[in-house]
């Protein structure tokens, strides 16, 4: 399949890991997420799958990963993160703009089981230009990465998830502090893109607003961390609809129980491997939030 580079000023996005697959698309799934992300000529590529499926779709799909100019992590956990080991192998990808929260190469487990990325802070720094942030950083003309999410709201205090251990050598529980998300600009508002949302789908979206001064919300694709139904989707379909959010895609890390929720009051997006999505680029970048005072 031949893939076109050129976007002319648009933004394009191309699922490149997920935990679904779409009928007759053979391209391969894993419980894992991966986006490549096309601003203009940028090229980032935002998270990196658990194994070398990301490098075996992208091949199939005809999209050179030599040719990445940055990546972003959304956050440190493997099934994000891990797959930047087999591209070190097989793709051109050392010394490219690394970026992600302070902490995301911290070791993390839960019993029997390592949740960490495939290498520690020190490694990574070698083998990246690694720029770990604690507050949002410009990746591009209309593309923010949130850095850490503030967790404001009552009804997404996400339980803890396993041990963390800091380079310090301190261990705690794991809240996944170094949780965080991308945020497009578009003429329709904000496309938010996230990995998890450890940090809560809610905090993640008023997060971006408040950051960007935009309160349109055109869309969420990624995970949304929902496994349960109860109050905390009950609450969750309330502000999607108070807040007017466009289109959901909801995946990865939301169930279908969760999914199936959503869309009783809400429409919901099919995602999977292979999923392309075009979005209309705001014409102007925020002024607030320029290159200079979001990287110094
Ligand atoms: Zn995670
Ligand atoms: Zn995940």
């Amino acid at each position: 399949m031949e893939y076109e580079s050129s976007v002319g000023g648009g933004i394009r996005l191309t699922v490149l890991d997920e935990n679904h697959t779409y009928i007759e698309q053979f391209y391969l799934g894993e419980p894992a997420f991966s986006v490549l992300v096309e601003d203009g000529d940028e090229k980032i590529l935002f998270d990196a799958g658990y194994s070398d499926v990301v490098i075996r779709n992208a091949e199939t799909m005809g999209i050179d990963l030599n040719k990445l100019d940055q990546i972003a992590l959304s956050h440190g956990h493997h099934d994000h993160a891990c797959g930047l080991k087999y591209m070190l192998d097989d793709c051109e990808i050392a010394g490219l703009p690394l970026t992600a929260c302070e902490g995301a190469f911290d070791h993390r487990e839960i019993p029997e089981k390592d949740l960490s990325a495939p290498f520690d802070r020190k490694k990574a720094a070698e083998l990246f230009d690694l720029r770990l942030t604690d507050r949002p950083v410009r990746l591009s003309e209309h593309i923010i990465f949130l850095g850490p999410v503030p967790r404001n709201n009552d009804f997404e205090n996400g339980e803890p998830l396993g041990t963390v251990t800091h380079e310090d050598g301190i261990s705690e529980p794991d809240r996944v502090l170094d949780d965080s998300s991308l945020v497009i600009e578009t003429a329709d508002g904000l496309f938010i893109l996230t990995g998890c949302a450890h940090s809560g789908i809610c905090n993640t979206i008023e997060y971006a607003k408040q950051v960007t001064g935009e309160d349109r919300i055109a869309g969420v694709l990624g995970g949304f961390h929902l496994f349960r139904t109860g109050h905390r989707i009950d609450e969750t379909i309330r502000y999607f609809k108070e807040n007017h959010v466009k289109e959901l895609y909801p995946c990865h890390c939301a169930n279908f129980k969760c999914r199936a929720a959503i869309n009783e009051v809400h429409p919901v997006h099919e995602v999977g491997v292979g999923m392309k999505l075009e979005l209309t680029a705001k014409g102007r970048s925020f002024g607030a939030y320029d290159k200079a005072s979001l990287t110094d």
